[in-house]
């Protein structure tokens, strides 16, 4: 004391210096602890500072201490009990901050209590009172004479003290006081550092669990429920624990287990076989019920922290299933996310045996609980199967734990839900995409089908349209009259032809009563009544009518004859009008009476060489009649010459009856006309000398397209004519031109012609032609019979018998010819000066004149 006391101050700040830095060098506690008794032991040269910690319980323990030459035996890691240190001292301690300043030897003690205003302390920072006789004895049983006691306050609880001992009797002056005083503060800033640094560790800690446990929920090995619950048992050093989630709505219930299992089958020593093997615990009513009725930890409101089941009300199926497996501390949370019960996270901790080192210990039962001790030799405790609680950092880990297991859980359950609910909607796609790909196809077919059925439909159609147009343009084109009437009498249809033969537009006659516009008349000219109509009977009596020759009448008033069939039109058994075909058969009754003329004429002519050679037949014939032989001879002769005629009259009617009918194919082709007048005039000549008639003939050159011997024919039959109809003496000619045909106007056939110029008659054709002309000088024939002697049996003098031997029929012959060469024939005259016949034919030219034949 007198030593330090008298230590300069600078030597004394530089040692706080150097203690307050070493015990700044660390932040670990125990290493401070160290430092501070060690330089403390040093600075104060006592045998012994050290560090004394209170328990929960007050109990404390030497947790540092520094020796010198092991002159006080070491008190490190002994446990004293709460006695040693009564609660009055502690009280002090804590509320005055009381330091205490023991002289074992001088019976006294210094009390400097830190906070003057906290007790009514004498204004000396250090006083002195007797010391009790049993803190004597106690100090005295440890072989301490002297000590210095300074506490240790942490966050205003009383922390620990700092305790100088040594083993003879020591000073320790008010300096001293003041550096251990300040000391004590270092320590205390030491352990808040420290404690941050243990708090900051814990929760680095707690942070690397929950951060491995998420990981592992998280992972995608397999079975990373498995992997996280068996983290977390081991992070909260437990023996055993269990993750239940509850059945959702298509997944049944899950159970994950690590480590010891509470053992529900061989609980309350029933048989086995009455309980269902696959009972669960979370699933036992009884669970629910005792969570229910078990108040929650304190903060946590889905939490359970129970240290020790075997202190707590349950039901013995749970309390037993636990006790089987000695399973005495229970940490439960109920899953919770989003307001969704998920399962329970349950951990479980066996008992523990827990060995203490007292050093000494007071015998509480002992009457003299006063008596100091006596002895501070160590004393070992074990206690057996205690339970473990639960630290409030072990329940916060296990609540954030909870919450993450929550959350991973009700997200995999949620992807599980959209996976499921993907997979059904991929499936209802796929299906409803097979569905559509089959509406598809059938609507394909369908398309198709009705495209081959449009196109068979529109095929009808164009084969109905065609035959409709067919059947018009067959109607159209038909050359009978076509109409249709309805059941009454209207019509309905009237096809171009019967329009035309009856003046009418067909549109005048639709819808209009057919026996008004027809005028139906008789043959005689008696028009029908309706109701005795042919037509009407066709409607009436479904008759079919074929009438020829009643007539018929135009708009104009002019009827004409007709030959038609009226039938009916039925329909499903029932008339439902009548078609009248009909044609005007004017013309057909002309050639009808045309050729009945014709025959009649025929037979006129024929009759008279019959007639004839009859006679002289049968004068010949007759016996009784003796016939002069002239006479006879004459018969004969009459016979003979009546027979030719016949046989020409028979060959003139058949040649132009098959030139007209075309039945003569003309031999056509190129020949010299020159050659062809010679030989018509050549034939000729011998009758002209018989008749005393000059023949002159002024051939041309030239090639004519033409059949020679029909050519020939009709020269042979003009010059015949020219020579039989001449006076004696007389003249016929025969010559030929070549004209410009385009110089000559169209003459009408029929026409007749009189001028002396070929030309000025004029010719039809193209071109040049060759005109050839027969002129005589004999007895003419009248204007009037110029044309008329080109028809069949025409002849002038019919008193002339046997017409100069003719038949009457040679000049239509020649018209026939000239027309079947494309030519024409006419004759001029004048009575009494002679006549001229005209005869055109085509020029042959180089190439031919039609196909070069
Ligand atoms: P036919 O055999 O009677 O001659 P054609 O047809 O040749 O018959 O002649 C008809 C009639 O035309 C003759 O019968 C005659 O009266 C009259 N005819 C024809 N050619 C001449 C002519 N060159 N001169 C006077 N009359 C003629």
């Amino acid at each position: 004391m007198t030593q330090l006391s008298h230590r300069p101050i600078k030597h004394l700040e530089e040692l706080l210096h150097r203690m307050t830095d070493r015990i700044r060098q660390s932040l670990e506690l125990p290493e401070i602890l160290d430092a501070t008794v060690d330089e403390m032991r040093r600075f104060l040269g006592t045998d012994r500072v050290k560090v004394y910690r209170f328990h929960e319980d007050n109990s404390g323990e030497v947790v540092a201490e520094a020796v010198q030459h092991q002159r006080l035996p070491s008190l490190l890691g002994h446990r004293f009990p709460a006695e040693d240190i009564p609660e009055h001292a502690r009280e002090m301690f804590l509320t005055a901050r009381q330091r205490t300043i023991v002289n074992v030897a001088k019976g006294k003690i210094g009390i400097s209590p830190f906070c003057r205003t906290a007790l009514s302390s004498p204004p000396s920072d250090l006083w002195f009172r007797p010391i009790d006789a049993c803190h004597v004895e106690y100090l005295t049983a440890m072989g301490v004479q002297s000590s210095l006691v300074v506490p240790i306050l942490h966050r205003h609880q009383l922390w620990g003290l700092l305790v100088a001992h040594h083993s003879t009797p020591r000073q320790f002056g008010p300096k001293e006081l003041k550096i251990v005083q300040q000391i004590a503060d270092q320590v205390t800033v030491a352990i808040s550092h420290a404690s941050l640094l243990h708090l900051t560790r814990l929760r680095g800690q707690h942070e690397a669990i929950t951060n491995q446990v998420v990981s592992l929920l998280h992972s995608s090995t397999p079975d990373p429920l498995q992997k996280a619950l068996d983290k977390t048992v081991s992070a909260l050093q437990c023996v055993g624990g269990r993750l239940y989630l509850s059945a959702e709505s298509s997944k049944p219930a899950q159970l994950v287990t690590s480590g010891i299992q509470p053992e529900l089958s061989r609980t309350g020593g029933q048989p086995a076989r009455r309980r269902s093997a696959t009972a669960v615990l979370e699933q036992l009513p009884d669970w629910q019920s005792w969570l229910e009725a078990e108040a929650p930890n304190q903060w946590m409101t889905q939490l359970w922290a129970i240290a020790d089941v075997s202190q707590i009300e349950m039901s013995w199926s749970i309390a037993s299933a636990l006790i089987e497996q000695e399973i005495r501390g229970l940490l439960v949370v109920r899953l919770i996310h989003r307001n969704r019960f998920l399962g329970y996270l349950s951990l479980f901790r066996q008992s523990i045996d827990i060995e203490t080192v007292w050093a000494g210990r007071l015998d509480a039962a002992d009457p003299r609980q006063n008596r100091p001790r006596r002895s501070f030799e160590t004393w070992r405790e074990l206690k057996r199967s205690q339970p473990q609680p639960w630290t409030a950092r072990e329940i916060g880990l296990m609540q954030d734990l909870a919450d993450r297991y929550a959350s991973v859980i009700y997200q995999t359950q949620l992807l599980q839900t959209v996976q499921a609910l993907n997979a059904d909607l991929e499936k209802r796609v796929i299906e409803r995409t097979a569905e559509l790909q089959q509406l598809n196809q059938s609507l394909i077919q369908e398309n198709i089908e009705r495209e081959r059925a449009l196109k068979e439909l529109q095929q009808a159609r164009d084969s109905l349209k065609r035959l409709s147009h067919q059947n018009e343009l067959i109607l159209s084109s038909a050359g009978e009259g076509i109409c249709g009437i309805d059941p009454e009498g209207n019509t309905v249809f009237v096809n171009p032809a019967a329009a035309r033969m009856l003046g009418y537009d067909k549109k005048d006659l639709i819808n209009q009563f057919m026996h008004d516009w027809l005028q139906h008349t008789k043959p005689g000219g008696e028009r029908y009544d309706w109701p005795h109509s042919p037509i009407f009977k066709t409607l009436k009596y479904s008759q079919t009518h074929h009438v020829t020759g009643d007539l018929f009448t135009r708009q104009d008033g002019q009827s004409f004859p007709t030959e038609y069939v009226s039938t009916p039109i039925h329909e499903s058994g029932k008339i439902v009008g009548a078609v009248v075909i009909f044609k005007d058969i004017t013309e057909r009754q002309l050639i009808e009476r045309m050729r009945d003329e014709f025959i009649a004429v025929v037979s006129h002519e024929l009759r008279t060489p019959l007639t004839s050679i009859r006679a002289a037949l049968g004068l010949l014939a007759q016996e009784k009649i003796d016939l002069q032989p002239e006479k006879r001879q004459r018969m004969v002769e009459i016979a003979f010459s009546n027979t030719n005629r016949l046989v020409r009259l028979v060959n003139d009617i058949l040649d132009v009856e098959r030139i007209k009918l075309g039945k003569v194919t003309l031999d056509k082709k190129p020949c010299n006309l020159a050659n062809i007048m010679a030989q018509a005039a050549d034939e000729m000549r011998a009758m002209a000398d018989n008749h005393g008639i000059q023949l002159l003939v002024d051939p041309l050159t030239t090639q004519i397209w033409a059949d020679p011997d029909r050519i020939i024919q009709t020269l042979t039959n003009l010059l015949s004519n020219a020579i039989k109809f001449s006076p004696n003496g007389s003249t016929v000619e025969m010559r030929a031109q070549q004209v410009d045909s385009k110089s000559v106007s169209r003459v009408a056939q029929g026409l007749n012609v009189t001028g002396t110029d070929a030309l000025q008659a004029g010719i039809d054709a193209s071109g040049s032609v060759i005109l050839l002309q027969v002129t005589d000088r004999g007895q003419g024939i009248p204007e009037n019979k110029l044309e008329t002697v080109f028809a069949r049996f025409e002849q002038l003098d019919a008193s002339d018998n046997g017409h100069k031997g003719g038949t009457g029929l040679g000049l239509a012959i020649c018209r026939s010819i000239a027309q079947e060469h494309d030519g024409e024939i006419w004759a001029q005259s004048q009575v009494g000066c002679g006549s001229t016949f005209f005869l055109t034919l085509p020029e042959y030219a180089e190439a031919g004149p039609e196909d070069g034949s």
